[in-house]
């Protein structure tokens, strides 16, 4: 089934990191102004706020938090770090709930040198030890595969299965995933485990942008949509298959778009959101 044509801006959501320049007042005044309906918030934009007031603003905007970003980084060599680990994740769910975000997306984490089995146990422990917390706060858990290349020191859950796996074994109805685009695009067994995700009311988020080649640097070089190889229609279809009916959250780090003028790439990112989503 194809995608949905996309004809307005109701699903667009942007993420603060996007417009890496601009503060959280600013982006969601020019969120607003341009008609961008969501915004899911990097925890870095609320340092120095007034949690509850930055919500209410988002609110009075006309826009809907999405999520907040991100929570994880669970695995770590000693039991005490693991701990720091778990008490952080407790505060980005309190921050979630601050922000009216249901989920908080977790970038799990890695130890270079760990054994990336050891890595994925002890993230299935930190996330089960913060699902009262989760739970009383009303706010779930988005596990989110990253794509391999970030499998030494970012994440050890690399691909979706993994984490449908996960929230089989975890069985909790405060547990999902994300799916970015940018992370599964390459892997085969992708329509099949959004299906499977979607099916079981487990897909939380969809996240785009596209794949660049070359990609000059493993982090800070993601494109627009349309820059890269993505077929990130296809991968909506299958979305919207399972009855997904969420937002299309753009998150693009990129050194090249930071340094442009970033109301300028607003209307591109509107554009190619058309266009090429
Ligand atoms: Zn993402």
């Amino acid at each position: 089934m194809p995608a949905t044509r996309l004809t307005d801006f109701s699903k667009l959501c942007l993420h603060t990191i996007t417009t890496k320049p601009w503060d959280i007042e600013t982006a969601i005044a020019k969120y607003a102004a341009a008609k961008v309906s969501g915004i899911t918030v990097w925890r870095q934009w609320l340092e120095d706020r007034d949690h509850n007031k930055v919500g209410n603003t988002i609110r009075e905007a006309g826009l809907k938090t999405v999520s907040l970003c991100r929570g994880g980084f669970f695995p770590a060599k000693e039991q005490k770090n693991r701990q720091i680990a778990i008490d952080d994740n407790k505060r980005a769910i309190d921050e979630a709930a601050a922000i009216y975000a249901p989920h908080v997306v977790l970038v799990c984490g890695a130890v270079p040198g760990q054994a990336l089995d050891e890595s994925r146990k002890q993230i299935l422990d930190g996330i089960a030890a913060c699902l009262d917390h989760a739970r009383a706060a009303n706010v779930k858990l988005a596990i989110e595969p990253l794509h391999p290349m970030y499998a030494a020191d970012r994440s050890a859950v690399n691909t979706l299965k993994q984490a449908n796996d996960m929230c089989s074994r975890l069985d909790d109805p405060y547990v999902g995933v994300a799916v970015d685009v940018y992370h599964l695009w390459w892997d085969p067994g992708l329509k099949k485990e959004i299906i499977r995700c979607g099916k079981a009311g487990k897909l939380l988020a969809f996240h785009i942008c596209d794949w660049r080649t070359p990609t000059v640097d493993m982090l800070n070089d993601r494109g627009l949509m349309g820059e890269g190889c993505i077929n990130i229609r296809q991968i909506r279809g299958w979305v919207e298959q399972t009855g997904f009916n969420g937002f299309n959250e753009v998150e693009i780090f990129s050194n090249r778009w930071w340094a442009a003028d970033q109301d300028m790439f607003i209307s591109e990112i509107k554009r190619a959101y058309l266009q090429c989503s």
